[in-house]
């Protein structure tokens, strides 16, 4: 049976016809051409109202408007020029891949991950997880790897975020528009979706599949809300990281084994398989009954399987990984095992974490166990990590345990600002820039940019990014109920000549929002000083579930409606992937403060600094072999008895580096008003990030260290020809 998208523009003239394809295909989102050649369609207004969502603009457009474009000579050219480049792109027999690997055709690798972050058109992620595992399948398109993609369709995965004027975060659930969301159902010859079946305690659970083209990377998103479900079982997948610990269960169950499923209802052969994070570990075992069922044993199915998958840690503490207490295990796994020709007590040693076994059924310990290719995100969270999980390989030393580490990096087409790539670097760096941006030679020309083209090129988007906060706060002022303390509060006061540090990501409490609100007196000083004024940027959503952490963001707001701060400290609401982008290029520095050793990397520093915003941030994660001295602010994370008093000298080590080193350097400025010793340190953060945290450096090295290696036993397999 052959499953596929069905067409969803109906009327489009045969002569544009292949904006369908385009619409679908996030290709768009990563290269401005093809979000112009929307624009150029239905205009910059109709492209804003449906959120920069080419497909929502297209099924709003009438037909009179299709025709016309399909006889504008002007808007033909562009076409034809755009659709040659895409069609280029989507040539599966080229690229990095294919000359330094080999045939993509029977090299697939499949890339398992519960949220993606591609596009606030498409928001089925948190965050950081998310945003790696999307910026991974985009290089994989442009690298030429070949690469499906598994996940969830969320229909609730989008909190649109509202603060009460109270500051409590009051998020109202939007539901999805699946119909209009740049994704389709699959459907057979016959028009009748795929449904998919996963053994599930007695019954048997449904999902259908939806499919996301991401340049030559397709995605698959399982989706549970389907009629043949009962009601429970259609909650499976209803939103990220439920808190119920069966429901919890039910969905990487879904996701490992049904994942699995839907490759094989596709006839997608995965010569390896990635797990991003723990979640979807349980593919593993349906890999496993595949082969069992083919007439291996399970040894030797488990062998090839285990050489063949690669796990990616991302949780550097043992409170965060997920554990499934053993009689729940029991009631789901039973039937099953049976099948795998598995012996329970077997299995169920195989996820247990030798320091706390009675802890339950632990995902990284199974996945540590049953991978053969296993690592973290960046050099600090491997010795984390081995420190963590040494106990698992008590023969060994703990600098032997065999773990290794890929640093995580952005993708540079997403997360570069259109301008400053576009003009800018196509004129210092070569035209060819992006296309080989991971050689650092190139960006040895970065010198030869004027000081004082950067600095105007850095105020520009730091106008749009304030412009973009206060069109948010007037729309909000139109609002009947709107107060005029949450409109200061949104950063109405802000001002385009302050120092601005940025602060947005998730509100976990280790990521310790409020961390620089801790000394009020201090920070008013800092903040309000008449000549060298600073101000804060906070964006950040919390888990709908999580009270903690919106009593963290409650008290961010409140700072920020504080009279006595002077309007110099905002919140802005609904962090979201396009007001990522306004922030990570627009702020002055970007500040990120987690309790060591907490952030496992941390990307969203990587994607200010590309754009020439300086990182201050403790040393962890990412920073501790990003930090070059010239770069940025480093300071390390103090130890102490309580995290009151590590919390109390982090904040200090801030003020004091904002005091002594930021401020000064950022107000310095020559005759013409240009800050040099700032420009240089732009330079300098770009430098460094530029060629080396990227996507392309990461998955290259996840090709050469775990895909080539794994390929090769598939290829050397008993069952391949
Ligand atoms: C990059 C990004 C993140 C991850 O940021 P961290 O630095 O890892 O916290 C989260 N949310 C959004 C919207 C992002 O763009």
């Amino acid at each position: 049976m052959h499953y596929r998208p069905r067409d969803k523009f109906p009327n489009l003239p045969a002569r544009i016809a292949q904006l369908g394809d385009l619409a679908y295909n996030l290709w768009w989102t990563w290269h401005p051409e093809g979000r112009e050649l929307f624009i150029m369609l239905g205009g910059r207004a109709a492209w804003s109202r449906n959120g920069h969502n080419p497909v929502k603009m297209m099924h709003e457009l009438d037909d009179g408007v299709l025709k016309l474009a399909s006889l504008d000579p002007r808007f033909l050219r562009y076409y034809d020029a755009v659709m040659a480049r895409f069609e280029g792109d989507m040539d599966p027999s080229s690229g990095w891949f294919c000359t330094s690997v080999g045939d993509p055709k029977d090299n697939t690798v499949a890339y398992f991950s519960a949220e993606y972050g591609l596009h606030h058109a498409l928001p089925v992620y948190a965050g950081g997880l998310g945003f790696l595992a999307g910026d991974y399948l985009k290089e994989c398109s442009d690298l030429g790897i070949p690469s499906v993609g598994i996940g969830f369709m969320y229909p609730e995965g989008y909190l649109l975020q509202r603060i009460a004027p109270d500051g409590w975060q009051a998020g109202a659930c939007e539901r999805l528009d699946r119909e209009n969301a740049p994704v389709r159902r699959l459907r057979d010859d016959d028009g009748n979706p795929l449904l998919v079946d996963i053994p599930l305690l007695d019954g048997e659970i449904y999902v259908e599949v939806w499919k996301v083209q991401v340049g030559r990377s397709d995605l698959y998103l399982m989706d549970t809300a389907v009629e043949a479900n009962d009601p429970w079982n259609r909650s499976i997948s209803d939103r990220l990281y439920t808190g119920d610990p069966e429901q919890r269960l039910r969905q990487e169950i879904v996701l490992g084994i049904g994942g699995v499923r839907v490759l094989k209802a596709l006839g997608i052969e995965a010569s390896a398989l990635h797990l991003n994070e723990g979640h979807p570990a349980f593919a593993i075992l349906e890999r496993i009954r595949e082969r069992v069922d083919e007439g291996m044993s399970f040894h030797e199915a488990a062998e090839e399987v285990r050489r063949t998958t690669v796990f990616t840690t991302h949780t550097p503490v043992p409170a965060g990984h997920d554990k499934f207490p053993f009689p729940l295990m029991e009631k789901y796994f039973g039937s099953y095992l049976r099948r795998i020709g598995m012996d329970r007590a077997e299995f169920f040693e195989l996820g247990i974490d030798p320091r706390d076994p009675a802890s339950g059924f632990n995902m990284t310990a199974f996945a540590l166990r049953m991978c053969a290719h296993r690592n973290c995100v960046s050099q600090k969270h491997q010795e984390v990590t081995r420190q963590m999980w040494r106990h698992l390989w008590p023969d060994l030393a703990e600098e032997e345990v065999p773990i290794d580490y890929v640093t995580n990096g952005i993708h540079v087409p997403t997360w570069i600002d259109r301008r400053l790539g576009n003009v800018t670097f196509n004129q210092y760096l070569g035209r060819d820039w992006l296309e080989k941006h991971d050689n650092p030679l190139i960006w040895e020309l970065l010198e030869e940019i004027p000081d004082r083209l950067l600095w105007d090129q850095h105020r520009r988007m730091k106008r749009a990014l304030i412009n973009k906060i206060k069109d948010r706060a007037r729309d909000k002022w139109r609002d009947p109920e709107s107060d005029s303390r949450t409109i200061m509060a949104l950063g109405t006061l802000l001002d385009p000549q302050t120092l601005t540090l940025g602060f947005a990501r998730r509100f976990a409490s280790y990521k310790r929002a409020t961390l620089m609100l801790r000394d009020p007196e201090r920070l008013r000083k800092i903040l309000t000083d008449p000549h060298r004024p600073v101000q804060i940027i906070f964006a950040g959503k919390a888990h709908p579930d999580d009270q903690q952490s919106k009593l963290l963001l409650q008290q961010v707001y409140n700072a920020a409606a504080d009279k006595s701060f002077e309007g110099r400290i905002a919140f802005v609401e609904d962090y979201d992937q396009y007001l990522a982008q306004y922030l990570v290029h627009g702020v002055d520095v970007w500040v990120n403060n987690p309790r060591p050793p907490m952030e496992a990397s941390g990307t969203s520093g990587m994607k200010a600094s590309l754009n020439g915003v300086p990182q201050l941030s403790v040393f962890d994660g990412w920073w501790v072999e990003g930090y070059n001295g010239k770069n940025g602010w480093g300071f390390e994370g103090s130890e102490g008895p309580t995290n009151d008093y590590r919390d109390d000298r982090d904040s200090e080590a801030i003020y004091e580096i904002l005091e002594k080193e930021v401020i000064p350097l950022y107000y310095r400025v020559d005759d013409e008003g240009v800050p040099r010793g700032w420009v240089k340190l732009m330079k300098e953060a770009i430098m460094v990030a530029g060629p080396h945290f990227t996507s392309r450096r990461m998955v290259k090295e996840y090709t050469e260290k775990f895909y080539r290696p794994a390929l090769e036993e598939t290829k050397n397999a008993p069952g391949s020809a």
